[in-house]
């Protein structure tokens, strides 16, 4: 008899500690700070992203709600996973939510908390510590947790809803985005409008980007007949190479003016920085120090917004920094395009010329939200590849008072933050999703 009490209060015992064990669980998976913890868990880090696992985490979490998944692949191993809630009228364009799958690499012994732990701090207001927890997977697991809440409430789009997953942002985008924007499978989406990541504000409105900036990579060579060095030459390499440099570096003096003055954004002007120089003439201690050596080289980053003329700044590099008359020579890699492929600047209206930028605005001050200044992005994000087709795009995250971490150590996003998110692509979603005002592609 004895023995048999004990035995039932063994088996209760467990089965308590079971279901202790499945709250907790339950606290930590089955809410959206959870799964946002979750989702930052997957190593998605380059060199080796993980895309396998957090691919299986968002397919499980989009059909538990009820959406379809498609998983296309353009390079083997880098998956694009593209959500759908269909649309009472799917003829009409749909709505396109962007987000990156891969994160920039991350220095663990820098970290207060390991980078994929996902580590919330409860005394210290609830912030999340991860990679990606800005940079982008804050966004990737809004988008979901807000079509939840949506469903929850009977809400049914009248467009169709499309969340795109991507790889390989942080290193370009060609073979995730740069190939799907360029597929049937894209065209065939129909999209009208899309959304793709933001960055956060220290202060208290919300950022928008209607533009991102192309780079180009220039090489200047200048090349001269090798001399000794006591000797004064005219049209030697590196002469010619210094009076370039120094034309250039007046440029991105006027330039810096701009900005310095307060008339213009670091996104809204040319930069022009150096990276590299590269002459001299080798020797088994360093350089030969008597010698002029027949070529030099310079490499330039530069930056242009989608309202600068290619053509001008092609016709100041060919005749002022590296013309043909001073024996240089110059290569220019375009990582980008300003122009669509009707000759437009390749930026996205923010005002009464497009309808889909008042539907967001209303949809966020609804929430009671503020959006600043609309911005062009300094640096590149895949939106380019979309904005190229001529779908209108905006570039939003919704961070507000939280500090731009994207790629630095310690990056972190405030719960409250988060779930704010949230609320805000509620709006936003089921405001574009109803809006019925544009009925064909704007393209
Ligand atoms: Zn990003």
């Amino acid at each position: 008899m004895a023995s048999h009490i004990v035995e039932t209060l063994l088996v209760l015992s467990v089965i308590i500690f079971l279901q202790l064990q499945t709250t907790k669980g339950e606290e930590e998976g089955d809410t959206p700070i959870g799964r946002f913890q979750q989702y930052l868990r997957f190593k998605t880090a380059h060199p080796n992203p993980n895309y396998t696992a957090p691919v299986s985490f968002l397919v499980h979490q989009a059909q538990s709600i009820g959406l379809t998944t498609r998983t296309l692949e353009y390079v083997k191993g880098k998956p694009v996973l593209v959500v759908t809630w269909l649309g009472s009228k799917p003829q009409l364009p749909s709505i396109l939510l962007n987000s990156h799958l891969d994160s920039v690499p991350a220095e663990a012994d820098k970290w207060i908390h390991p980078p994929f732990s996902a580590h919330r701090t409860l005394d210290g207001g609830g912030l999340i510590y991860a990679r990606g927890a800005q940079d982008d997977k804050c966004i990737g697991v809004q988008y979901l947790e807000s079509i939840r809440n949506l469903k929850s409430t009977g809400f049914l789009p009248i467009r169709t809803l499309h969340i795109s997953y991507v790889p390989d942002e942080e290193i370009g985008g060609f073979d995730g985005m740069a190939k799907f924007a360029a597929s049937s499978d894209f065209r065939d989406l129909n999209v009208g409008f899309a959304l793709d990541e933001g960055q956060a504000n220290p202060g208290d409105e919300f950022r928008v980007f209607f533009a991102d900036r192309t780079p180009w990579e220039l090489v200047i060579t200048a090349r001269g007949v090798p001399g000794h060095g006591a000797k004064l030459y005219d049209n030697g390499a590196m002469e010619n190479l210094m009076k370039s440099v120094e034309l250039i570096s007046r440029f991105r003096e006027t330039q810096f003016d701009f900005v310095k003055a307060g008339k213009a954004a670091n996104s809204e002007v040319i930069s022009v920085n150096p990276v590299y120089l590269k002459a001299g003439t080798p020797s088994n201690t360093g350089f030969v120090m008597n010698m002029q050596p027949s070529e030099a080289e310079a490499g330039y980053d530069l930056r242009l917004p989608p309202m600068d003329d290619p053509h001008l700044i092609k016709k100041r590099i060919a005749e002022e920094w590296a013309p043909s008359i001073r024996n240089m020579t110059y290569t220019i890699k375009e990582k980008g395009k300003l122009r669509d492929h009707l000759g437009r600047p390749i930026m996205t209206a923010t005002n009464g010329s497009n309808p889909w930028w008042s539907v967001f605005k209303q949809a966020v001050e609804a929430t009671g939200g503020k959006l600043a200044k609309p911005e062009i992005l300094a640096s590149t994000t895949d939106a380019r590849y979309i904005r190229t087709l001529g779908i209108p795009l905006l570039g939003f995250s919704p961070m507000i008072n939280t500090p731009i971490l994207l790629h630095d150590h310690n990056e972190f996003l405030k719960d409250t933050v988060f779930l704010k998110g949230i609320q805000v692509y509620e709006s936003v979603i089921s405001a574009l999703s109803s809006f019925e005002g544009v009925s064909a592609q704007m393209i």
